[in-house]
């Protein structure tokens, strides 16, 4: 089989990774249009749950990813200048170039053929003699784009804005840092992701970005200095670094279809998963997987092979998309939650999805619980 894979994110390298172990003798190319030192944003973060299904797949190559990542146990969610820690809530982050980096390394020893500085223009062009070509080129897919009509993809703009920044503050564990100023509410997302460095990411409502001037053409320089003076309780006299951060509006991103005679999309191509639930890149991972598993199954015949990956990995997809949706709704919202206490702020946020009980909460987090309903005793008695 001839498989061609547009996108060297997480997606299409651990893709092409996985099906060249299982099947040596096919022949797996990925097109990168980035040279391979080349990244956007910082680090990503990923749950210990998603961690270890993405480990699953080839336990000791991942190790070798896991090697370079940050871990810690616990959630902090800070209101009002209080942290709130939130047992049972496990993460590990990596900086994206290492993982970029050791997806590279796994793909050489494989023996998939990795195409840098090498942009597929049209799908026509990459499409002619394959067996199957894999979308796996990120959120502005040209290979969806191409077939938009069968894959038919819907996009819906969120109302927030939000810059990707990193700095070399470093924190102990995840942390949501809400903090007010008479132009709004803010949050910063923030965690490190190396021993010297952290991702930083700054949201807000859109009246409160206008208002902020932020809206107005702000420009990097200046937006960094409004960012930094927010969160410089928080930053340590450390400055926000630049990747390309701009503000941006997060696109919810689902396709009615996922394939179309020999081409499938994975990853971000496919959908977005909004960054509040830390799942893109292990999302794609899993797809990746998937795909690999299916094609492998079903003995390089492609059609099968891609029947089989949506029919496993669907339902799968559907039901992570209906929590996604319950924690970026939340965000929207939260200027309109600032004025609670700060445990009960922490409540509305891990309960934002509608589906966690308090029981499954005391379950999970048992330390926080207990400090919510204290805090809930103290406030009745005042
Ligand atoms: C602010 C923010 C924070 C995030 N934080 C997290 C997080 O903490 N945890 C997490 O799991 N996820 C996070 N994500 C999501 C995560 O970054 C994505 O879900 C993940 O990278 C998807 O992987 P992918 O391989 O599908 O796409 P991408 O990583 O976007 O990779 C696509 C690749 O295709 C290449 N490409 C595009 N077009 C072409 C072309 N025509 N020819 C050749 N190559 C092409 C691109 O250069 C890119 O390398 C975050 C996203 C955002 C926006």
């Amino acid at each position: 089989m001839k498989i061609e894979v547009v996108g060297g994110g997480p997606a299409g390298l651990w893709f092409a990774f996985l099906l060249k172990r299982r099947r040596p003798s096919w022949a797996v190319r990925v097109h990168e249009q980035n040279p391979a030192t080349a990244t956007y944003g910082f680090g990503v973060v990923l749950s210990d749950a998603g961690r270890e299904r993405v480990r699953s797949a080839a336990p000791a190559a991942f190790d070798r990813i896991a090697r370079r990542m940050e871990r810690w146990p616990d959630l902090t969610i800070s209101h009002r200048g209080e942290a709130v820690p939130v047992d049972g809530n496990g993460f590990s982050s990596i900086d994206r170039l290492e993982l970029l980096r050791t997806l590279h390394g796994l793909c050489r020893e494989a023996g998939v053929s990795l195409r840098f500085d090498a942009p597929v223009e049209s799908l026509a062009e990459v499409r002619a003699d394959a067996d199957l070509v894999v979308g796996a080129d990120g959120i502005n897919s040209r290979v969806r784009t191409a077939l938009e009509a069968e894959f038919r993809p819907r996009t819906e703009l969120l109302g927030n804005r939000y810059a990707w920044y990193g700095t070399r503050q470093v924190f102990d564990t995840l942390t949501l840092t809400f903090r007010s100023n008479p132009d709004g509410a803010f949050v910063a997302h923030h965690y490190r992701y190396a021993p010297a460095m952290s991702t930083f990411i700054v949201e807000c409502d859109a009246a409160t970005w206008e208002r902020s001037g932020l809206g107005s053409g702000a420009g990097d320089a200046a937006s960094r200095r409004y960012c930094e003076a927010v969160f410089a309780p928080d930053l340590g006299g450390h400055p926000l670094i630049s990747n390309r951060s701009e503000w941006r509006r997060f696109p919810v991103l689902a396709c009615e279809r996922w394939r179309h005679e020999n081409v499938v999309l994975i990853g971000d191509a496919l959908r977005s998963v909004h960054f509040s639930i830390g799942s893109g890149t292990r999302l794609a991972m899993e797809d990746a997987h998937a795909l690999a598993c299916a094609l492998d199954e079903s003995g390089g015949r492609a059609a099968d092979g891609l029947e089989r990956f949506e029919a496993a990995r669907r339902p799968v997809v559907d039901k992570l998309l209906a929590g996604a949706a319950g924690s970026w709704s939340w965000y929207e919202r939260f200027a309109g939650r600032m004025h609670l206490t700060p445990h009960e702020f922490a409540y509305d946020y891990m309960t934002r999805s509608g589906r966690v009980s308090d029981d499954r909460l005391r379950a999970i987090a048992p330390r926080f619980m207990r400090r919510v309903s204290t805090a809930r005793k103290e406030a009745s008695t005042r």
